[in-house]
């Protein structure tokens, strides 16, 4: 053990699990160690903070809050109607909105809550695909959305010349949108590093009287925190997660100005899709919320996307292809292709992470590679933004990313940039 993670927080409980389940404790510990010692890159993931992380860990468990505040199906629940209810509050003050939801366990539990409040089974929707940046809960055919609703997609511009090439096709949307009016329109992605532009997408939505519906689980972070354009007042209804860049505990989240729809969205989480709420979670919900809320989560977004564009520009320099051109987010897709033509994402991801690296493989617009295999990774700055990393360590992990995928997964390279991240790591000792 390190004396940094034997100060943390995790520890101090890892203590007290240990006198009770010693082999839960160890793989725990394995786990903080693991955190502690290698470099997150992983655009969907983060470090939240030690207030989160015990308010996660308290006593909220225990207790059965079927319904909603002021209308619960159990008694005892008034200490959770005050934590959801300040969860919602602080909520709609972060994303500027009348009414939040904040019991979907998870992102795509809101979207599937979401769906059944805008849609009934068998309806179209419009979305882009998994392939191109979407989400499987956009229409992924063996995920519920695919099986219940009828996806249609729209496109990415696909022609290198073209100065939006691998950026949303504005006019595939609106074509997709009149030839299927469909009933709801989705925007909001997994692997895509372009701003969105939501009103954009409404003026589309108007034409073919569909709802709008923004889901902005990647991007809720810097959304709160004003370093994204809002999806509001655009979207009929905006879902995320609270787990992504906003740097809270996994969850989902659902959000709308209209009351109508507000009524439809709560009916169709409890009892539509979900039974008891998390309560341990929403209360870690509501100090997530708190945090982003002050003026240094706005810092550390803006330094999130710092990070993201001086690691775009290293990993340009280094010889890789950033696909669409850049990033205005916390994210980027990386076309390997074009420094070996035989590299694939799996092998990069694999040697990556022998070497304390933790990416993961993604496909690139066109990837004519299976998901499994693809061209591509993705990589994200939320985390080591997180852990206090600047631009001068972005170039660091561009150059090391270079090394380990230039020596072709080398045993000798890899354990030397593994030593080297794990010096930079306790520089940047992680406060869980
Ligand atoms: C991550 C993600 C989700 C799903 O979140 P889970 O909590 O993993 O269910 C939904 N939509 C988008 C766009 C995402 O990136």
């Amino acid at each position: 053990m390190s004396t940094q993670t034997t100060q943390s927080i995790d520890s101090a409980i890892l203590d007290s699990l240990a006198a009770a389940d010693p082999q839960v404790a160890d793989i725990v510990r394995a786990e903080a160690e693991r955190q502690e010692y290698t470099i997150e890159l992983i655009a969907s993931e983060n470090h939240a903070s030690p207030a989160v992380t015990i308010a996660a860990g308290t006593c909220m468990t225990n207790k059965y809050a079927e319904g909603y505040p002021g209308r619960r199906y159990y008694g005892g629940c008034a200490h959770h109607d005050q934590v959801e209810q300040l969860a919602r509050d602080r909520a709609k003050e972060l994303f500027g909105c009348r009414f939040a939801n904040v019991q979907p366990h998870s992102g795509a539990t809101a979207n599937a809550a979401a769906f059944m409040a805008i849609m009934e089974p068998g309806d179209t929707f419009l979305s882009l695909v998994l392939k191109d940046g979407g989400h499987l809960s956009h229409g992924m055919h063996l995920n519920f959305s695919g099986i219940f609703y009828n996806p249609v997609h729209y496109a990415l511009h696909y022609d290198k010349d073209h100065p939006q090439h691998e950026q949303i096709d504005y006019e595939s949307v609106r074509k997709a949108a009149h030839e299927h009016k469909p009933k709801a329109i989705l925007c909001g992605y997994s692997a895509y590093s372009r701003e969105i532009d939501f009103a954009k997408f409404r003026e589309i939505a108007d034409e073919v009287g569909a709802v709008l519906m923004a889901d902005i689980a990647h991007i809720a972070g810097l959304v709160a925190a004003g370093e994204h354009p809002s999806p509001f007042p655009h979207a009929h209804i905006v879902t995320t997660t609270t787990h992504k860049s906003l740097r809270g505990p996994r969850g989902g989240l659902i959000m709308t100005n209209d009351e109508d729809l507000n009524k439809l969205i709560n009916r169709n989480v409890f009892p539509g899709v979900q039974g008891g709420p998390l309560m341990h979670i929403i209360t870690a919900k509501a100090v997530a919320f708190g945090e982003a809320l002050k003026p240094e989560f706005k810092a550390y977004q803006q330094q999130v996307k710092k990070n993201a564009k001086a690691l775009a520009s290293a990993m340009t320099s280094n010889g890789f292809r950033i696909t669409s051109g850049g990033t205005d987010n916390h994210l980027m897709l990386v076309d390997l292709t074009v420094k070996d033509e035989e590299l694939t994402g799996k092998e990069a991801e694999k040697w990556l992470e022998d070497a304390g690296l933790i990416t993961n493989k993604n496909g690139i617009p066109d990837d004519p590679r299976s998901p499994m295999i693809t061209s591509g990774l993705r990589l994200g700055t939320p985390a080591t933004t997180t852990r206090g990393f600047k631009e001068s360590e972005m170039s660091t992990i561009a150059e090391w990313i270079n090394r380990v995928i230039e020596s072709k997964g080398d045993d000798s390279t890899i354990a030397t940039v593994r030593g080297e991240v794990k010096s930079l790591c306790e520089r940047f000792p992680l406060h869980h």
